[in-house]
């Protein structure tokens, strides 16, 4: 068996990516929001059915943006369990991270433990929907209204996705998307931020291009996150087979299920009621009656050539960068699952022999 990596990426046939870029070597037009770009949101907006989105570089300056645009400073309450571009986002544009503790079943922000830490500095709550296991939207927007705070959704794992038939795109004032090669629809790199209030289009395109709001004047303090024409040539191409890519992961995980559900000791990921799931990754928690602990079962598994992966261990506030510099208070939760979780293997084209391989070593 050839090494089994946790994912790889959708490409799109070769011929298919080279009809769309191949104007770009006559025009020259190849970055600043050409034509392919503007074809790419329209075609996304509608996949996404939104009236609101702004187009990215990558996810994480998605994040950092809408932060940027919504003018926020103070506390963002949110998750350490999530991949650390989360909370980067929030303490590189000068916010302090608040950490609540997850939701044993869904991995995800816990609304049980969330109003106790809000204070008078809290401006946003930044959810995680973490393997595309969405949050308890209700309760944190009714919580959010209560007290006028921002809702930003980290639904880098979430593409697709559907709540009771509604977008998971059209929740909270804004969700920010990943498309990195790694996620489940990619533009090789690249991210989009869908919001609520159409007011801040024009802002999130000026804070993307250095501030500029034309030639002669720039607003914001901006950087630069715009995506190139290579890219969203990737996102037009990749689109028109996204839904037979989920079909196909959603295949995967029925495999993956027929194999390991008589395994004792491990609790198996399962789809949430009233969610379209993308099937991103394939969370497996490890308890004590497994025989192996978390870590044990990583090393076999990366013995035999199989290399899961332990998202999200460790939890972000405890790395190097953020020990010792906020409250990491109350996140048993956060903290048990870290230590007892194991993201297998999870693609489209993973094989039915792979997946035995996989299932017959744990
Ligand atoms: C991938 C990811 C990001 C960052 O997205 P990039 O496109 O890699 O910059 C942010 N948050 C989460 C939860 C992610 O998984």
């Amino acid at each position: 068996m050839n090494e089994i990596f946790v994912t790889r990426p959708s490409m799109p046939p070769f011929e298919e990516y080279m009809e769309i870029v191949h104007p770009l070597f006559e025009n020259k037009c190849i970055t600043n929001m050409g034509e392919i770009h503007k074809s790419f949101e329209n075609k996304l907006k509608d996949y996404l059915e939104v009236e609101s989105l702004s187009l990215t570089v990558n996810g994480h300056l998605a994040l950092e943006n809408i932060i940027n645009a919504l003018n926020l400073s103070g506390e963002i309450i949110t998750t350490p369990f999530t991949f650390v571009s989360t909370t980067h986002a929030i303490v590189r544009c000068g916010c302090t991270p608040v950490f609540c503790d997850i939701d044993e079943s869904t991995f995800t922000l816990d609304v049980s433990k969330l109003e106790t830490l809000i204070t008078e500095k809290t401006c946003a709550i930044m959810p995680v929907h973490v393997y595309g296991n969405l949050c308890n939207m209700e309760e944190i927007e009714k919580i959010a209204r209560k007290y006028k705070l921002y809702v930003i959704y980290d639904a880098a794992h979430a593409f697709g996705e559907k709540w009771n038939g509604k977008s998971v795109a059209q929740m909270g004032d804004a969700s920010v998307f990943s498309f990195h090669a790694t996620k489940v629809f990619n533009t090789i790199e690249g991210g989009c931020i869908t919001f609520r209030d159409s007011g801040l289009q024009r802002v999130l395109a000026d804070i993307k291009n250095f501030g500029f709001h034309d030639q002669e004047s720039v607003l914001y303090v901006g950087g630069n996150a715009k995506m190139n024409e290579f890219q969203a040539a990737m996102g037009i191409c990749n689109l028109r087979h996204i839904d037979h890519e989920i079909e196909k992961r959603k295949k995967v995980y029925g495999t993956y299920m027929e194999l390991l559900s008589q395994v004792e000791g491990i609790r198996l990921w399962k789809p949430q009621e009233g969610v379209e799931h993308n099937y991103a990754y394939l969370p497996l928690v490890i308890n004590d009656e497994y025989g192996k602990s978390r870590n044990e079962l990583y090393i076999y598994l990366k013995e035999h050539k199989i290399y899961a992966r332990k998202y999200f261990y460790p939890l972000t506030c405890d790395f190097e960068c953020y020990r010792g510099k906020y409250s990491t208070e109350n996140l048993e939760v956060a903290r048990d699952i870290s230590n007892r979780i194991i993201t297998l293997p999870m693609y489209s084209d993973l094989s039915k022999e792979e997946i035995h391989y996989i299932c017959k070593h744990i």
